[in-house]
């Protein structure tokens, strides 16, 4: 396995790299565009994939007695089962293991993986109340469920974007692990560096992961490895929340206390009682904290990821 050098994400292709839309047109997308500096990126358009040219006709899912089929939106032209074959194809050829976050165009009824409208038929006929998820992007959220699967527009939303992002950066900082010619002593270095971010994400799992690296038992170095990787998949699968993640900046706290004067631990104090009334941001008690890494020189706090989990730029 040779070493990633930087993570992998598959997108749908419309999203800024090809004309590939119904109407021969392609979206302009400033998230896609700033990550193009920092990513791979796997392009996939399954309806191109399938045979279609660009511009062609739209297509919708058409659900008739629970049976849901891709057609075109007037001619009823059924592309279901080459759709279906499109997808067996893709997923014998595409190796989950080497993709690190997927980004899907959302609503779409080929790449949407939820909320897409359906309908009872083709033709001027009104959508139905229900949504659904589109054939390739609902296929690709049950096969890769250890991967993080989102849309354009859910990740406009800052905090979804943050916890794909992070997602994404660890998940790749473990293919490296993988990848490394002495993945035990790379394991150790990478949970060293990432355990107050894991903390913050769930505190129980990171005693877990702490366990799996400890290695009492002296498993083989591929067990250690396949464990840490299954308990991953609970952090991808957590959420940051104040409640959790105070906890975790406190413990970055106490590593000043015999150095702060009381009124800027009584300050501090104060914005993390702010914090979780969500009248001060996450981002903001971590700058301060960086501040004190710097001010009082702490080694063992410079490395850690929690500070800078991924490239700033992408924070905008
Ligand atoms: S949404 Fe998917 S199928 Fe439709 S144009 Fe974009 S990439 Fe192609």
């Amino acid at each position: 396995m040779s070493r990633p050098e930087r993570p992998k994400i598959l997108c749908s292709a419309c999203l800024t790299f090809c004309n590939c839309r119904y109407d021969g047109s392609r979206l302009n997308n400033e998230f896609v565009e700033m990550l193009k500096p920092y990513v791979d990126f796997v392009t996939v358009c399954p309806e191109m994939g399938i045979g279609e040219p660009s511009p062609r006709e739209a297509i919708r899912i058409v659900t008739k007695s629970g049976v849901s089929r891709l057609m075109g939106s007037y001619s009823g032209i059924d592309h279901t089962d080459k759709m279906n074959q499109y997808i067996a194809n893709f997923f014998a050829t595409t190796e989950v293991a080497e993709i690190d976050g997927i980004i899907l165009k959302g609503k779409s009824p080929t790449c949407g993986f939820k909320d897409v409208k359906h309908y009872g038929n083709f033709g001027k006929v009104p959508a139905l109340m229900t949504k659904t998820s589109g054939f390739f992007g609902g296929a690709v959220k049950n096969r890769f469920k250890e991967l993080i699967i989102e849309d354009e527009g859910r990740l406009l939303n800052r905090e979804i974007r943050d916890h794909f992002l992070t997602s994404v950066f660890l998940r790749f900082g473990f293919r490296q692990v993988k990848a490394s010619s002495q993945p035990l002593k790379a394991l150790n270095t990478y949970h060293t560096n990432n355990k107050y971010l894991l903390m913050a994400y769930n505190q129980a799992a990171l005693k877990r992961l702490g366990t799996i690296v400890a290695n009492h038992a002296h498993l083989e170095s591929a067990e250690v490895i396949s464990a840490y990787d299954q308990e991953l998949n609970v952090i991808y699968a957590s959420q940051l929340k104040p409640g959790k993640n105070v906890n975790m900046l406190l413990h970055l706290f106490g590593y000043f206390k015999n150095d702060l004067s009381a009124d800027e631990k009584k300050f501090f104090l104060e914005q993390v009682a702010l914090y979780q009334k969500d009248l001060v941001t996450f981002s903001a008690l971590l700058l301060i904290l960086k501040a004190w890494v710097v001010r009082f020189d702490e080694t063992y706090l410079k490395e850690q990821t929690i500070f800078s989990h991924y490239p700033i730029d992408l924070g905008r």
